[in-house]
Formats: structure tokens, C-alpha cells, sequence
């Protein structure tokens, strides 16, 4: 496990972790496959997977090291599983297979890239192709972990373990800023006896321990407290109070898993007015207290 201090940084160190794999195995692979509408953060590796037009790469170009973008799967978390949606990641994995370090995504749930839900049999089939070509996952959870989606992590929705995993947010909370990248023992050993001797990245404060005391209340709130009522409660919720909408004329979409409740709008909002409107309209305004 390896302690930093924002989701971005995990996936910095995620990312190394998974370059350095394959040097101390002797091989240069450069390359990382991952989702269209993905986000893994605002550092230059993170943004460098991070979808193409959401993280304006345009504005980057030539610095950002380009990656293989597969398309995201189209199969809704609870619709039919279509088994065509793994064809473009199954084609470029064949096609790249001795440069790809690793596979990176967001299981189950892309997040900031659209809030789009997926089905769980993608990522079992992705666990699948990657354990055929001998390539790493990385699964993203900075914004699932911890009961956000209904199980404590959103890979158990597909009953699979990646070979890297980020963890961020709702590890202290908010209270503190705190990250941590873990890694299975054989990945962690490769490193280790590789030419580098141990992994190359050093934050200054990186286990400051006021944010690790943050982090530990927080996993202990989570240990002893009934997350998983609470988390099916809010579903409850949100599902009785989103879903009628869809009728609505400006409703393009609702989607809900866990704690995560989603409204798509048929056309852009206009956010300064509704961050006016939440801010001053309902926050503000005793009354509404
Ligand atoms: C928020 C987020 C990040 C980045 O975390 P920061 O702490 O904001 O750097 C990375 N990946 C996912 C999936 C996120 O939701």
C-alpha cells in the first residue's frame, strides 16, 4: 500500500507501479488502454487517460503522452448484458497486447466523465482479457469505495480483484486530504527485486498523520457503523423521488445505483444559475432550515 495525498496522485502512483512492473520484468511498455468518458484526475498521467474531449487534451497536445481509448460499454448496470460493447477493448488489447502496461478504468460507475452506470459483466470480461494477455488492471476507485455503490467496493459487483487499485474520497471523508494506492504481493515483489530496488515516488508528507487519523476514523465509522442500511435506504430514496421524472420534459435520463443518483438533462445546464439557486435560494434562506 502506498499512501499520498489526493486521488490524482494515487493514480500518478498507480500508473508508475505499473510501468516499473514491467521494467523490472525486463520489458518497456509504454502504453495504457482505457474508457472513453473516463476521469482519473487533473495531474498530467491522470488527465492523459482521462477522456479525450471532457479533459480538453486539445489544450495539452504534445505534452500529454498518448494512450488507446476503447469505447465505453453501452450496457446499463441492470439492462441486458450486450456481449458486442467488449469488441473495441478485446480488439485493441490483441492489437497492442506486448505494449500495454496496463488496462485503467473506473469499475461500474464513470464518474465525472458522464456518470454513466455499466454493466458488471464488462469488467468481468475485462479481468478476463487481461489475465489471457497477462496485462494489469487498475481499477479506479476514488469515487466508488467504501459503500458508495451498494457493495464496499465496486468490483464485487462483478466479483473480480484488480491488480492495483486507487482509493480516495470517502477514505477520510473530505476531513483531510488522503489517498492510497494498493497492489497485490506480486506486483509489489516484482518491483522490489527489479533494477530500482523498490518504487520510485516519494510525497514529503505522504502518511502525515493527522490525514492517516482522519482516514482511520473514517474506516472505523465505516467498520462499525450500518453503511449498507444506510446506503440501501438512500437508493430507496432516490429511485421513489428520480425516477418519476423521467417523464419530465427536460429528463433525458435517471439512473441509480447505491448512493449514487444521476439526472441526465436533455439539454446543458446552466450551472451558475442553479448553484445561485442552491446557494442563496435554498442554503441561505432561513426558512428553508
Ligand atoms: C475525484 C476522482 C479522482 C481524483 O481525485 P482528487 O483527489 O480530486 O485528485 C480520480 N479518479 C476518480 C474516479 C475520481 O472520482
Amino acid at each position: 500500500m502506498f499512501l499520498a495525498d489526493s486521488g490524482s496522485v494515487a493514480v500518478e502512483v498507480a500508473l508508475k507501479m505499473a510501468l516499473q512492473y514491467w521494467q523490472a520484468r525486463g520489458e518497456r511498455r509504454a502504453h495504457f488502454l482505457t474508457l472513453r468518458h473516463g476521469y482519473y484526475g487533473d495531474t498530467f498521467g491522470a488527465m492523459s487517460v482521462c477522456d479525450p474531449h471532457n479533459a480538453m487534451h486539445s489544450l495539452y497536445q504534445g505534452y500529454l503522452p498518448e494512450h488507446l481509448f476503447a469505447d465505453a460499454p453501452r450496457s446499463r448496470f441492470d439492462g441486458e448484458w450486450y456481449e458486442s460493447d467488449i469488441q473495441t477493448l478485446r480488439d485493441m488489447l490483441e492489437t497492442h497486447r506486448h505494449d500495454i502496461a496496463a488496462v485503467i478504468l473506473e469499475p461500474v460507475v464513470q464518474g465525472a466523465g458522464g456518470m454513466r452506470i455499466y454493466h458488471p459483466t464488462y469488467l468481468k470480461r475485462v479481468r478476463e482479457l487481461c489475465d489471457n494477455h497477462g496485462i494489469l488492471l487498475i481499477a479506479d476507485e476514488i469515487a466508488t469505495g467504501f459503500g458508495r455503490t451498494g457493495t464496499l467496493f465496486a468490483c464485487e459487483h462483478a466479483d473480480i480483484a484488480p491488480d492495483i487499485l486507487c482509493l480516495g474520497k470517502a477514505l477520510t471523508g473530505g476531513y483531510l486530504t488522503r489517498s492510497a494506492t494498493l497492489t497485490t504481493r506480486n506486483v509489489a515483489d516484482t518491483i522490489s527485486n527489479g533494477e530500482a530496488g523498490c518504487f520510485m515516488h516519494g510525497p514529503t508528507f505522504m502518511a502525515n498523520p493527522l490525514a492517516c487519523a482522519a482516514a482511520n476514523a473514517s474506516l472505523e465509522l465505516l467498520a462499525d457503523g450500518e453503511w449498507q442500511p444506510q446506503v440501501m435506504a438512500i437508493e430507496r430514496q432516490l429511485r421513489a423521488e428520480l425516477l418519476p421524472l423521467l417523464d419530465a420534459a427536460l429528463v433525458e435520463d435517471v439512473r441509480v445505483l447505491g448512493a449514487i443518483g444521476v439526472l441526465e438533462t436533455t439539454r446543458p445546464v446552466n450551472v451558475a444559475r442553479v448553484q445561485r439557486f442552491f446557494c442563496r435560494a435554498r442554503c441561505m434562506d432561513p426558512a428553508f432550515w
